[in-house]
């Protein structure tokens, strides 16, 4: 439905998206994820033949956003980052419009006005003008013209910034239940909407991709290291860092910091098949440190965000 392939684009001297490649399904509703610059924007842009890659290519619904991007738009429904409207209209004039501007016209016009009132659950602001309206309301409207058209493919860039949590909540219900009929691609930087509304997940870094899959899989693929904290009393302190990273059990130290003048505290990443606590327990003995606290922890969904967008994921050597 959606093929990505090597897409790239730069700005000037700045290389927003670095050869990526995806494919996206009938159906599926793909989250977008990475942090403020990652190129979620770009991307969509692309997408949505807003404008052409540096190089690669794409097709969207079987059609080349190089060859045909009049009919990859016709199958799209955009919700850019912020909702193009136009606060002196008021809703219905609106998406009176934008259904002209989509080429409606007669009872399917009709029938669809009435469908994405009803399906936005916009009818009761219908007559109220835009500029009138809370963000919630603005943002389902956006999201009623997105859809005027029925198009097959709907891509929304962060539809619930800028929200208050029971209008996120609603937003989100809303486009699962739109998820259910159409392929949907969204993007965001919260971790929470990936879980709570999409199927699979593209996590973006610099304008790579350093995993995908369901947040389940990408949950378990990190759940298989360990984090300790730990924080040890002695002498000489600040050279322990390099003897710990030599024990087989310890990956990485993620942090180390001094407590008090004898005690430091370390963010441990350890290696899961080692008994790397026993490892280090004995280490600490051996070397004349006392162990204050030795606290395993366990990765959320959160931690593998941080930790893949340092650590550059399926793209990391
Ligand atoms: P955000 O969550 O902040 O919207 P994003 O993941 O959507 O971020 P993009 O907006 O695609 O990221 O931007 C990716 C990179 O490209 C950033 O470094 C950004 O500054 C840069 N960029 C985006 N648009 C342009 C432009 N028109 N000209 C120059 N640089 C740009």
């Amino acid at each position: 439905m959606i093929v990505a392939s090597d897409l790239g684009k730069l700005y000037g001297s700045i290389e927003a998206v670095k050869g990526i490649s995806f494919n996206i399904e009938k159906g599926e509703i793909v989250g977008l994820l990475g942090p403020n610059g990652a190129g979620k924007t770009t991307i969509m842009k692309i997408l949505t033949c807003y404008m052409f890659p540096s190089y690669g290519d794409a097709s969207v619904n079987d059609y080349n956003i190089f060859t045909d991007p009049l009919k990859v738009k016709q199958s799209i429904g955009y919700l850019p980052e912020n909702a193009p409207l136009y606060p002196d209209l008021n809703v219905i004039e609106y998406l009176e419009f934008m259904a002209d501007a989509r080429g409606l016209t007669g009872a399917s016009r009709k029938e669809r006005l009435e469908y994405v009132l009803d399906a936005c659950s916009i009818e009761d602001v219908a007559y109220r003008g835009i500029g009138k309206l809370s963000k919630g309301y603005r943002q389902r409207t956006g999201l009623a013209q997105a859809i005027i058209h029925d198009p097959e493919i709907l891509i929304l860039d962060e539809p619930t910034t800028g929200l208050d949590p029971n209008q996120i909540i609603e937003i989100r219900e809303l486009i699962k239940k739109l998820g259910k009929e159409k392929t949907v691609i969204l993007s965001t930087h919260i971790l929470q909407e990936v879980e709570a509304t999409c199927g699979r997940v593209l996590i973006l870094n610099e304008g790579k991709i350093i995993a995908r899959g369901t947040t389940e899989d990408i949950g378990r693929e990190m759940k298989g290291e360990v984090l300790l904290d730990l924080t040890l009393k002695g002498t000489n302190l600040e050279n322990a860092d390099k003897s710990l990273v030599s024990l087989s059990g310890v990956k990485k130290i993620l942090n180390s910091k001094k407590v008090e003048d004898t005690k430091r505290n370390f963010h441990l990443s350890l290696t899961p098949q080692a008994n790397a606590e026993e490892e280090i327990f004995d280490w600490a003995v051996s070397n004349g440190y006392k162990i204050t606290a030795m606290i395993p922890e366990k990765f959320s969904l959160e931690d593998i965000f941080i930790k893949l967008t340092h650590e550059g994921g399926e793209n990391a050597n």
